[in-house]
């Protein structure tokens, strides 16, 4: 069956306590969800021709109330009225169909297990760690990836953070009465969280952990910070963790247009963004007054992160904006990103080295200068046993060629052009020094773009489907 429209799966986390459910089966399928139940202290309720041992037990012991037998309409309507939740698990998905269309005429939320066209709710894959629940669901449509994507979030889970949130819960009232300031506290609780405090309160030494606590409180000043970090070429798997850990730490995020709608997807909800961003021979923002800007915020004692495309080091002025730092005074951070030269290499199956041909690799900038003249090392860039890669050389790329084989390289010497690299748009052109140009008029290939110029080129590979 082909059911174009999605359904939309609003995410909740419900109070089971006491609650009545129905679970309708008798089976494994069925005691897997009255286990689940039970942990949350709802009261069941079970519909099933016969109990399997685990469920038997259950039975008898009175954890569970066996109703009826068969799930016909009779008992099903007589025992839908006292529920609030069905389960339709039995083995028979006629059955659980049945079940889930008497219940939804009923207007009680059902799910009819692993069949989430008749359901009305779902049960996400969990993990538990006390008072924390991660839940993941694919909205019914690929369990075996939510179970998979389940044990990838679980092993980044430390062990004890269940006790974390006991304590955080215990001193919530105590640090509010501290710090009455939100952010102040918000910034206490961070701090917190990324040092000693944390770990002694996941191992449940609450005394430690407290008086850890009371240190930061005592001693915080509202210093603000910047960090200029690096946040790779587009894909956002290849940011660092520690990016990761500072988009999701940070008060405001000043971004340029190479960043991805992807990346800024992964920065904490409630953090300022702001677009600072420079197109060529369009600045939105001049670099002084960037400099400014990240100087104003970090004394107003903001956590400021200046998030960048590719390195911060790499062609992205990250030095400048340093030395503004320094002169004000204000703590800094680098952490590194994938440069666009290494993303689009690996992307594109394109070695910037090789045994072969290549000793040597060199990083060049390709923008013109406002008189739209280049000033580069022609003759040390036209050599042969190198490669050359050139960022921000697509509006030049027909002058580049030319240079580079009137300083001695020839017209067929291997040449490629990457766009949009690591993104799922990438696109990728190998020629020549005389061809290149024109294929990349003629493919319409814009900005951010990237072309290495070397043997390397031929020795590109592409995985086997
Ligand atoms: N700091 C960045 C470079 C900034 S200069 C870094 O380390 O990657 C901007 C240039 O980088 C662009 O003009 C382009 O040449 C290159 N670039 C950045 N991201 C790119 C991408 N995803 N694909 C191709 N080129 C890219």
């Amino acid at each position: 069956m082909t059911d174009t429209s999605e359904p939309a799966w609003f995410p909740i986390a419900l109070r089971l306590d006491d609650v009545r459910v129905l679970v309708v089966g008798g089976g494994m399928i069925a005691a897997n969800k009255v286990r689940l139940l039970l942990a949350h202290r709802a009261k069941v309720d079970v519909i099933a021709t016969r109990l399997d041992e685990e469920m038997r037990r259950w039975g008898e012991d009175g954890t569970i109330t066996h109703i009826a037998t068969t799930a016909d309409e009779g008992a099903l309507r007589a025992a839908l009225p006292g529920c609030r939740l069905v389960y339709a698990a039995t083995d028979d998905r006629e059955t659980n169909r049945a079940v889930a269309a008497i219940a939804r005429e009923m207007n009680i939320p059902v799910c009819a297990v692993d069949d989430p066209q008749p359901s009305t709710f779902i049960t996400p894959a969990q993990i538990h760690r006390g008072l924390v629940r991660i839940a993941i669901s694919t909205g019914g449509a690929a369990p075996v990836l939510a179970r998979r994507l389940r044990e990838q979030v679980e092993s980044s889970i430390p062990e004890g953070t269940g006790e974390l949130a006991i304590f955080m819960q215990q001193q919530r009232e105590y640090v509010g009465q501290a710090c009455p300031d939100i952010s102040r506290r918000r910034r206490v609780w961070e701090t917190f969280l990324d040092g000693a405090g944390a770990q002694a309160a996941r191992q449940n030494e609450t005394a430690r952990a407290r008086a850890i606590l009371d240190d930061i409180i005592a001693g915080t000043t509202t210093r603000g910070e910047v960090w200029l970090v690096g946040a790779g070429p587009g894909d956002p798997d290849l940011l660092t963790l520690r990016a990761l850990h500072m988009m999701q730490n940070a008060d405001s995020v000043l971004y340029d247009q190479l960043l991805s709608p992807a990346l800024l997807d992964r920065v904490r909800r409630d953090a300022e963004l702001v677009f600072v961003g420079k197109r060529r021979n369009r600045h939105t923002m001049p670099q002084e007054e960037i400099n400014a800007e990240l100087v104003r915020r970090a004394q107003a004692g903001q956590r400021v992160l200046r998030l960048k495309g590719g390195d911060p080091f790499v062609f992205g002025r990250g030095g400048e904006e340093i030395e503004a730092l320094l002169e004000s005074a204000i703590p800094f951070q680098v952490v590194p990103g994938i440069t666009a030269a290494n993303g689009c290499a690996a992307y594109a199956g394109i070695p910037l080295t090789h045994r072969d041909c290549a000793q040597a690799c060199m990083f060049v900038t390709g923008h013109a200068r406002a008189d739209g003249t280049l000033h580069l090392p022609w003759d040390s860039m036209a050599r042969p046993g190198q490669t050359v890669v050139i960022y921000m050389g697509v509006s030049a790329l027909p002058a580049l060629c030319a240079r580079l084989e009137e300083h001695g390289l020839p017209a067929d010497w291997p040449a490629a052009i990457v766009e949009r690299g690591t993104r799922a748009d990438q696109r990728v052109l190998t020629g020549t020094l005389a061809s290149l140009p024109r294929q990349a008029a003629s493919a319409g290939v814009g900005s951010p773009a990237l072309i290495i110029v070397g043997e390397v080129v031929r020795h590109r590979v592409i995985s086997p489907a």
